[in-house]
């Protein structure tokens, strides 16, 4: 007979026992090779061109990709974006770290929208390969902007040479023009890598500065002071207002010193506070004016089929380069002439031409 207290009831709590995952462990390892499908061509392109901002991001997630799955998505993508494209305002922004171009992205691109254009923020950084993190990486920058709907932001892409940087910005652009965004800024570090590959994307290139920083100290060279269709300089609150007044007479001086531009137009100077945001709205208007001057002497339309032809002389540039340090036999060759030129065997010059040589007869094979 079974003894009243050894009888379980289901009703009991039984001691507890360790519960499974619930991650099965088996299938994670069976599965771990194999990769997560892209969506489909004709998924993403709707996305797009309905501005939705989940798909836009997904294509370039596979333009940035290093997978030539993604990368061939990621070209025809383009491809069909790029009739849709060009009808933004490109703005160009540098200066060198810490003068303010979050701030001010984030007070110019609230002043942008608030006056209901879409507005696309995306960053050129050639530093990110070195320091692996990137301008705009920051969630904490432009926090504001960032949760606005008419506004989408995107980081620099991580890593790679600045000419694939630039690629990838250009067909960034391309996509955002055709998911709906009418006005496009691209970021980058005023430290002199970067300005003249932004200078060939954007419509306006604007310079901000510091008062009293010296140009030196800020790091500008004369050549970045030139390409400027406007300079600004920032921070002009509290103690330094007056110190901008005054820097803004001075670089108004040296800008008369400087040639012509090409546009016809005379770059001005503007100060501002990124963070009172004094001076946003007559920065913008200036801005604007700046549209409908180079519209009207058509240098715009002009600019931007220069920018076309300088995208593909860029494109065969990069395949080429890709193509040649990318060849084992070329690496190989590289060494033993690196080697040849320390010693004094082979002078730079012979050494580069027998080295193209055998990467001609490699590719005419
Ligand atoms: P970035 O590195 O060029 O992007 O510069 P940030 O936008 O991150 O700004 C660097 C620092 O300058 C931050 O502490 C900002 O708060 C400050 N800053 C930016 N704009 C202004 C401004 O107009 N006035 C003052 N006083 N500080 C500013």
């Amino acid at each position: 007979m079974t003894k009243k207290k050894d009888i379980k009831s289901a009703l009991n709590v039984n001691k507890g026992i360790e519960q499974p995952s619930s991650v099965n462990d088996e299938l994670i390892e069976k599965y771990k090779h194999v990769k997560i499908r892209p969506k489909s061509l004709d998924f993403l392109l709707k996305g797009i061109f309905d501005g939705n901002i989940t798909q836009l991001s997904r294509a370039i997630t596979l333009i940035e990709s290093t997978l030539p799955e993604h990368q061939k998505l990621g070209q025809q993508i383009v491809e069909k974006c790029t009739p849709f494209s060009g009808k933004s305002f490109r703005i160009g922004i540098t200066g060198v770290p810490g003068v303010g171009k979050s701030t001010f992205i984030e007070a110019l691109g609230k002043h942008i929208t608030s006056l209901h254009h879409k507005l696309a923020v995306l960053a050129v950084d050639p530093s990110s390969e070195r320091s692996k993190g990137s301008i705009l990486g920051d969630k904490t920058r432009m926090e504001e902007l960032s949760t606005d709907p008419l506004c989408f932001i995107r980081p620099s892409p991580a890593a790679g040479s600045l000419g694939g940087v630039a690629r990838k910005t250009r067909e960034t652009i391309i996509l955002c023009e055709a998911a709906g965004f009418d006005t496009i800024i691209v970021e980058t570090v005023g430290v002199g890598q970067s300005e003249t590959t932004v200078k060939s994307m954007v419509d306006f290139f604007l310079l901000l500065m510091l008062a009293g920083a010296g140009d030196e100290l800020q790091g500008i060279k004369r050549g970045i002071m030139e390409m400027a269709d406007m300079l600004v300089i920032n921070k002009a609150d509290g103690d330094n207002q007056k110190k901008a007044m005054l820097a803004k007479t001075e670089y108004q001086n040296a800008l008369r010193l400087f040639p012509p531009t090409d546009s016809g137009w005379v770059p001005i100077v503007e100060v501002c506070s990124a963070l009172t945001k004094s001076g946003i709205n007559d920065v913008w208007q200036k801005i604007s004016d700046y549209k409908s001057f180079t519209q009207d002497n058509k240098y715009f339309i002009q600019n931007r089929k220069n920018q076309l032809k300088r995208c593909m002389e860029d494109a065969i540039n990069q395949v080429l380069i890709d193509k040649l340090y990318g060849n084992p036999s070329i690496t190989v060759l590289l060494k033993d002439y690196e080697k040849s030129i320390l010693s004094g065997n082979d002078t730079p010059y012979s050494a580069a031409q027998k080295i193209l040589q055998a990467f001609y007869k490699i590719v005419t094979k």
